[in-house]
């Protein structure tokens, strides 16, 4: 159905068109210039308030002249002088005469006695085909002493009409088109009255409509059924001018909307049958927009001898008019919706999520736009082909809407999520600036809510009543689920920050108390200055068991700052075990490298020094020794020497007085627990006798001097001590000398 249908060529114009548009030409050819003409002469936009009549009748029996006065119209007709054909094919022009029904399109068809065709029965035939296919008046000029004449062309004319009628009938019997025929009795002399030519004609008619031979199934149908009838007579227009054309106009009168029950039309009405001819019942339900596609599917079937089946024709017109709608009506659609997806497309590219403003309301607008555009045209054509089309147009846009929608809901969420873990990292670096005084959880909290109603607002700005695809609930939701993942992340930098402040923490104060328990060795009586009232003086012995103890006392206290500030900002339980053990397996590794540091060679070497020192230059009561050559420098030597070096294997090793073993750190570290993840281990050090499958015993971790180390730390001692001696003895022989 596509190929023959020209679409519109170049714009016309109204002067191009003075005589109206040929139709169909000599070669039976059909005008693809129709729906152009029908432009220029604002018809095409019409919808149904249109009309179409038709003129039949002899050759050269005045038709065109008729319609030329009726309708102001300008066919071509004979001139006076030569009697030739004028009228070829069909001509369709616009009535020009005003107080008439709005839109009245002739058609101007050939003259159809086949005087100067020869016997063209088959045009008079196709064109009789046509005009009942279309139009909704037929006018059917015949001369007064025409009338009664049984065998005339006119009634072979008839014959044909009939006939031709009763075919379509078969292929349409639902929509059942009715048409006028309105005689109109030329050289109308006045002795016959048109009461009784009319009767004249109306016999006729019902002898003519039994003599054809109707199908199958119509055989008892009646003229009546599908014909209603009006009369009317002029003068002889060259005899009498004056008069003719007084009749034509009150004629012209009567092109007007009818009713049936108004003082109108039938076989049996009133001689002054004066009401309006055009009766809906007439019309052929084919919207003016696609009047000339359709005239030409009809016509391409009449001229191809296919048989003529107006509801296909209207259903194959519907299709391909709705299609013309439809591409129509997305040229503005287009306008609005590619210039986004264009831009959507260029954010994309750059990987820049970008909101476009006002989305909602533009997509939503060029939608109802686009549908109604389609609408108001496309409702006029055949139901179930409009509802289709309908529909396709819908899924068309919608499916470009839902496109541009999902990646703005994405666009939404992704700089939604930016922005949310901007904000909280913002107001947590404002709020440490600011001393620290801030709440993670109100923060997340705060921001979580204003992030969320964005992401909302966003969202339902996209909402389309009535069309479910444009919720987005279960996206919000994503949403959600995914703001919650960020402040988890963000949390648990939060608490990674908080742990590190608090092993800092743990690292100072360790630093302090161990370095205190160690300056204690430095003095030989296990500590310095006179020990408080009832307290146990401490001893070298249990040097370990103190600094456990205030390992112990730290770590809780840093594990209770820890668990309620984590706690404040809302951490899982599991979290806060998590943070808590890394807190303990850090102190323990803090403490270490403590001890490490007391024990490196010059330090330890250092502590010895002044233990041994303290024990061999001090007396008991604490006063330095003035050596005299006869105190027993040696023995005193001895003893204190090899007090200090028995300090030795006691720094070797992290051991508690009580047991004489080493602390159960496993049990003060824990087992991991079950929240961690692995990258909660990734910058741990090992611990011995902690991590088993690092391969350090317990008994390794609590080394604190190796073997070869300590013996080389004797060695040095010696010497050291050995020094201290010889300089002893010196300064008690050289006392003595002076
Ligand atoms: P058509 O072939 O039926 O369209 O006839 P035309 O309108 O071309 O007219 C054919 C001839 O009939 C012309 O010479 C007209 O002048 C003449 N004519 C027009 N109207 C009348 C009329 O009312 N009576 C008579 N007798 N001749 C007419
Ligand atoms: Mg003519």
């Amino acid at each position: 159905m596509n190929g023959h249908f020209a679409s519109v060529g170049d714009e016309p114009t109204k002067a191009q068109y003075e005589h109206g548009v040929q139709v169909i030409d000599e070669d039976k050819e059909f005008n693809s210039k129709i729906n152009a003409y029908l432009r220029v002469t604002d018809v095409a936009e019409s919808g149904f308030n249109y009309h179409l009549i038709s003129v039949f009748g002899s050759q050269s029996t005045g038709k065109s002249t008729l319609l030329n006065h009726l309708f102001g119209t300008e066919f071509n007709v004979m001139s006076e002088s030569e009697r030739r054909q004028t009228t070829k094919g069909i001509w369709m022009s616009k009535n020009k005469k005003g107080s008439m029904a709005d839109n009245i399109l002739v058609m101007d068809v050939e003259g159809t006695d086949g005087r100067e065709r020869g016997e063209d029965q088959d045009f008079e035939r196709k064109s009789a085909l046509f005009a009942l296919a279309t139009s909704e008046v037929l006018i059917v000029n015949i001369w007064e002493h025409q009338v009664g004449l049984y065998q005339g062309a006119n009634m072979g004319l008839l014959k044909t009409v009939f006939e031709v009628n009763l075919q379509l009938f078969l292929k349409d019997k639902q929509s059942n088109p009715r048409s006028l025929l309105f005689f109109v009795i030329r050289d109308h002399i006045g002795n016959t009255p048109l009461s009784n030519l009319q009767n004249t004609l109306l016999q006729d008619l019902g002898k003519l409509w039994s003599s054809i031979s109707k199908p199958p199934g119509l055989e008892n149908s009646r003229i009546e059924d599908y014909f209603d009838f009006a009369f009317s007579a002029l003068p002889h227009k060259i005899l009498q001018p004056d008069k003719f054309v007084t009749e034509v106009d009150k004629l012209g009168r009567r092109f007007v909307a009818g009713s049936r029950s108004g003082k109108v039309l039938g076989q049996h009405g009133d001689q002054e049958l004066d009401g309006g001819v055009f009766l809906p019942e007439y019309h052929r339900r084919i919207p003016a927009d696609g009047f000339s596609v359709y005239a030409e599917g009809v016509w391409d079937q009449i001229v191809n001898n296919k048989d003529l089946d107006l509801p296909t024709q209207q259903e194959l017109l519907a299709q391909f008019r709705c299609d013309e709608i439809s591409r129509e009506s997305l040229i503005a659609f287009d306008e609005v919706v590619t210039p986004l997806e264009d831009k959507q497309t260029e954010a994309v590219r750059i990987g820049k999520p970008f909101v476009l403003p006002g989305l909602g309301k533009t997509g939503s607008a060029a939608r109802e736009k686009c549908l109604k555009s389609f609408e108001v045209s496309a409702s006029r054509y055949h139901k179930a082909v409009f509802k289709r089309k309908h529909q396709e147009l819908e899924n068309k846009i919608d499916q470009r809407l839902k496109a541009l929608y999902q990646a703005q809901v994405s666009a939404i969420h992704k700089s939604g999520v930016a922005t949310f873990s901007e904000a909280v990292s913002s107001a947590v670096k404002a709020g440490q600036k600011s001393g620290g005084a801030y709440e993670f959880a109100e923060i997340v909290d705060a921001e979580k809510t204003k992030t969320l109603e964005f992401f909302k607002t966003e969202a339902q700005s996209l909402a389309i009543q009535g069309v479910p695809w444009t919720n987005f609930k279960s996206q919000y939701l994503l949403f959600e689920k995914e703001l919650d993942e960020v402040s988890a992340k963000l949390r648990k930098e939060e608490m990674r920050r908080l742990a590190t402040r608090v092993e800092r923490w743990v690292k100072s104060r360790l630093g302090d108390a161990i370095g205190l328990e160690f300056n204690k060795l430095g003095s030989g009586r296990g500590g310095s200055g006179a020990p408080e009232e009832g307290e146990k003086p401490p001893t070298e012995k249990d040097l370990w068991d103190r600094i456990w103890s205030a390992f112990v006392e730290i770590v809780k206290e840093a594990e209770s700052r820890f668990a309620d500030r984590a706690k404040s900002f809302e951490a899982s339980q599991d979290e806060v075990d998590v943070g808590l053990w890394r807190l303990r397996r850090k102190s323990w590794v803090a403490l270490r490298e403590r001890i490490e540091e007391e024990v490196m060679e010059g330090n330890i070497l250092l502590k010895l020094r002044e233990n041994f020192e303290d024990k061999f230059r001090y007396d008991e009561a604490g006063v330095p020794r003035i050596w005299r050559p006869t105190d027993d420098i040696e023995g005193i030597y001895t003893k204190a020497r090899e007090s200090t070096l028995g300090l030795i294997p006691l720094l070797s090793r992290f051991r508690l007085a009580a047991t004489y073993g080493p602390p159960d750190l496993p049990d003060f570290i824990g087992h991991q627990p079950s929240g961690a993840e692995p990258e909660d281990e990734d910058d741990l050090t090992p611990i011995g006798g902690v991590d088993e499958e690092d391969g350090k015993s317990l008994e390794e971790e609590m080394t604190v001097l190796s073997e070869s180390k300590r013996q080389d730390l004797v060695v040095r001692f010696k010497k050291m001590a050995d020094g201290v001696y010889v300089e002893a003895k010196r300064s008690a022989i050289g006392g003595v000398a002076q």
